[in-house]
């Protein structure tokens, strides 16, 4: 790991003066013929910040640690939604009692992302901007297009883990869980500039795809914190579930995983349904002809099969991921029948 300098600032407005470059841009700016330290970044519990720069593809010259920062780690219930302070740690947002009643598929998610210890350390404003985990991105021996070379190695490579949907530019799948059940929950996300200004938007739209621009997963900017997420309160007439697959049942992302939220009538037939699948895209990813196939519907086994089987329209799997085809039918058939029918 190379030397840097550290500063924990007490004040927004300072951490945001000082945040001249975001952790893409710097990785970036390291060019392989340059290895030079670049810029000062922002970390808040430095899970995927210090991976990073132990495998020196990330050199920042100065980090900012945003934990002293007062009011980060709020949970609060606002008008008609809740405010989920970005320092809050995964583990203290899946214990909240109100994020257990009300909504019960962010805790499952919470609880099932990495190991007791890491979200003890990790907030949940990092963890929805950890960067991909594609192999090739994580060695700093592939310069690949998403830190400003000019190929993609896992399209014609080692794709096992790749994305199935939207894969033509870069193949990674969004490395967030936590996100699959907050896009289907319509959460927003503030972020906050140096003069305090700050701007909302949906977290759907925030989360950036590869034909959009490669090099980032997000629309976050320099000097630009984010300060808190956004959860619409839901009504009674609400339920959801959160069920992932993997290679291991704990301390590892999923290989797919699927949010499913319902909203039935007092005769439990579905108005609406949404759906979010994870690991399956470069950003989460919502099957809306899937979705279009609940309303309307008692959710049944034949319904639930029937969405699951049309959630795969489209995709494109590469020469090494069509095992996840069955996965995805799997977890969202599952999904979709555990969300009617909470045990
Ligand atoms: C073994 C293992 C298993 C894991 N399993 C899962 C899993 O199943 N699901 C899952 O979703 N994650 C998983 N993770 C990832 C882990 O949850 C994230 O790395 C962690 O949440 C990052 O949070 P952090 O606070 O440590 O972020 P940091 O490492 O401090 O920062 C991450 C990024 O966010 C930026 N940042 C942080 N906070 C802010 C802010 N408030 N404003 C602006 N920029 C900010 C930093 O500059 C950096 O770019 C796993 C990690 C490990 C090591
Ligand atoms: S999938 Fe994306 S991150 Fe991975 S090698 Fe290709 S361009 Fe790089």
């Amino acid at each position: 790991m190379k030397r840097f300098a550290w500063t924990q600032p007490t004040s927004l407005a300072s951490a945001a003066a000082f945040a001249e470059t975001t952790v893409a841009d710097a990785m970036v700016a390291l060019r392989p013929d340059t290895h030079a330290g670049h810029g000062a970044v922002l970390q808040a519990g430095g899970i995927d910040n210090l991976d990073l720069m132990k495998e020196e593809l990330l050199q920042p010259n100065l980090v900012i640690s945003l934990r002293a920062i007062p009011g980060l780690d709020k949970i609060e219930k606002q008008e008609a939604s809740w405010r989920i302070g970005a320092g809050t740690t995964l583990m203290a947002v899946a214990g909240h009692p109100a994020v257990q009643a009300r909504f019960p598929a962010l805790a499952t998610c919470l609880n099932q992302s990495g190991s007791p210890q890491i979200r003890a350390v990790a907030t949940l404003g990092g963890n929805l901007l950890q960067r991909p985990r594609c192999w090739y991105f994580r060695s700093i021996a592939f310069d690949c297009l998403r830190k400003g070379g000019g190929h993609c190695f896992a399209i014609l490579g080692e794709n096992a883990y790749h994305a199935v949907f939207d894969n033509e530019v870069c193949a990674i799948v969004h490395p967030s869980s936590v996100a699959t059940v907050l896009v289907a929950l319509g959460a927003s996300v503030e972020l906050t500039g140096p003069n305090g200004a700050t701007r909302r938007l949906l977290l759907e739209d925030f989360l950036v795809r590869p034909k959009q621009n490669v090099r980032r997963e997000n629309d976050l900017q320099p000097r630009e914190i984010l300060t808190a997420i956004l959860l619409p309160n839901p009504s009674a007439s609400v339920r959801m579930a959160y069920l992932r697959l993997g290679e291991k049942q704990a301390f590892d992302w999923p290989l797919v995983d699927a949010a499913v939220i319902l909203e039935l009538d007092a005769s439990s037939v579905c108005r609406q349904g949404v759906i979010c699948l994870g690991a399956v895209a470069p950003t989460p990813y919502r099957p809306r002809a899937a979705e279009a196939t609940l309303a309307g519907k008692v959710i049944d086994v034949p319904t639930a099969r029937s969405a699951a089987r049309t959630a795969l329209d489209g995709a494109m799997p590469l020469a090494h991921n069509e095992f996840k085809l069955p996965l995805i039918e799997t977890v969202l058939r599952r999904a979709i029948l555990r969300a009617a029918n909470p045990v």
